[in-house]
């Protein structure tokens, strides 16, 4: 539909901090490819990130493969840090990025792929697949959810607490996104929390090292078949960064159980309507994987993609990296990414690229 497609070996769809990662190790294995990214800056999803987010962890323990993470005190980096590291990072490794350039499509051609853009297609061997979630917020059903006239936003759409000052918000999820955003919405208006179950917060010397080294041994446990201790989904969810210690101790952390239903004004408890002025939705994401859909990956039972290793089962050309356990352990975080990119790369070039093309 868009003229000759471009030949390469590999196509890296999104240009986050996992297509950087891919980008490292293909640099590395002297294959001809592109990295293709719907952003029109570098940075993939950490440059919408809200204006006062920060790392959960220090910088050193935030690299890609190769070039560490530039120190930065005191505490732990803004996301801003995060895409000047990105950028530098793309350069430094001259890094064959296109943007801004949306995949629409991924088909079977011959025995690769076609990837079809809004800037072009392109035909390769294999395909990278890197999107992230930050394009695919997920906002769950309640009956009424069109009647309340109030502002409804996610996550994906915050970006500080001024819009909200001197009015009642309800601030719904259990993760660390809720946690954060009631944290600070507090400090201008009155907030409600909501949460499908207790929040279970982490102890408050838990930050994203030890939450690092907990998904290595569980990593490590299951590989060899050892007692599951649960990883870090054992241990908590949110991570108790100082504006959520701080918001604790102004006693605003108490959540409430999820309300039945929305009204024109507010939240129904039963009988009980909760008048609010706004909702701030931080109900998570799901993978960004709507390109994928001609190829049909989802199991017609589960409606899960069988994953082995980082490989789509049944497809050694087709990659999924960065989405979180699925993909690798820690494979969402900037220190965990690289590892299973270096695995998935290294076993592309084994499975595929060294046998010859008849
Ligand atoms: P993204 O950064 O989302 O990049 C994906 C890229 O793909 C984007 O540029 C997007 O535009 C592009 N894309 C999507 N669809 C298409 C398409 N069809 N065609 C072309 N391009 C496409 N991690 C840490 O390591 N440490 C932390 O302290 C930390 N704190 C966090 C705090 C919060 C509140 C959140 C939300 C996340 C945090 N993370 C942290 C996690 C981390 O930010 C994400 O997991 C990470 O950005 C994911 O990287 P990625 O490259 O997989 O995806």
């Amino acid at each position: 539909s868009q003229g000759t497609p471009i030949t390469v070996d590999v196509v890296v769809i999104g240009g986050g901090q996992a297509g950087m990662a891919a980008g490292y190790y293909l640099r590395r294995s002297g294959r001809d490819f592109v990295i293709l990214d719907a952003e029109t800056a570098p940075g993939g999803s950490w440059q919408h990130y809200w204006d006062s987010l920060h790392l959960f962890s220090p910088a050193e323990y935030s690299s890609l493969p190769g070039w560490p993470m530039p120190g930065w005190s005191p505490g732990f980096p803004p996301a801003s840090h995060v895409v000047d590291y990105l950028t530098a990072y793309e350069t430094r490794y001259d890094l064959p990025v296109r943007r801004p350039v949306r995949v629409t499509s991924v088909t079977r051609s011959g025995d690769g792929y076609l990837v079809e853009s809004d800037h072009g297609s392109w035909s390769a061997r294999a395909v990278v697949n890197t999107t992230g979630t930050w394009r695919q917020p997920f906002w769950p059903i309640y009956p009424g959810i069109r009647e309340f006239t109030g502002t409804q936003i996610h996550t994906t759409s915050y970006r500080s607490p001024t819009p909200f000052a001197g009015s009642k918000v309800a601030v719904v999820g259990g993760g660390n996104s809720a946690a954060q955003i009631v944290a600070e919405v507090s400090t201008v208006a009155e907030t409600l929390w909501l949460t499908s179950r207790e929040p279970r917060f982490l102890p408050d010397d838990v930050d994203g090292r030890i939450l690092f080294d907990v998904a290595r041994e569980h990593a490590r446990e299951i590989a060899s078949g050892e007692t599951d201790s649960g990883g870090i989904a054992g241990l908590g969810d949110i991570v108790m960064v100082p504006p959520v210690q701080a918001a604790r101790e102004r006693g605003v952390m108490v959540a409430h159980p999820m309300f039945d239903r929305l009204t024109a004004t507010g939240l129904g408890f039963g009988d009980h309507v909760e008048q609010v002025d706004a909702i701030i939705w931080c109900t998570g994401f799901r993978p960004a994987l709507r390109h994928l859909q001609p190829l049909g990956l989802r199991d017609g039972d589960t409606g899960r993609i069988e994953l082995d290793g980082a490989h789509v089962a049944g497809e050694p050309g087709l990659i999924f990296l960065g989405y979180g356990d699925w993909t690798g352990p820690a494979s969402a975080t900037l220190i965990g990414v690289g590892r299973t990119a270096r695995d998935a790369i290294t076993a592309l070039d084994d499975d595929l690229f060294t046998v010859p093309a008849i």
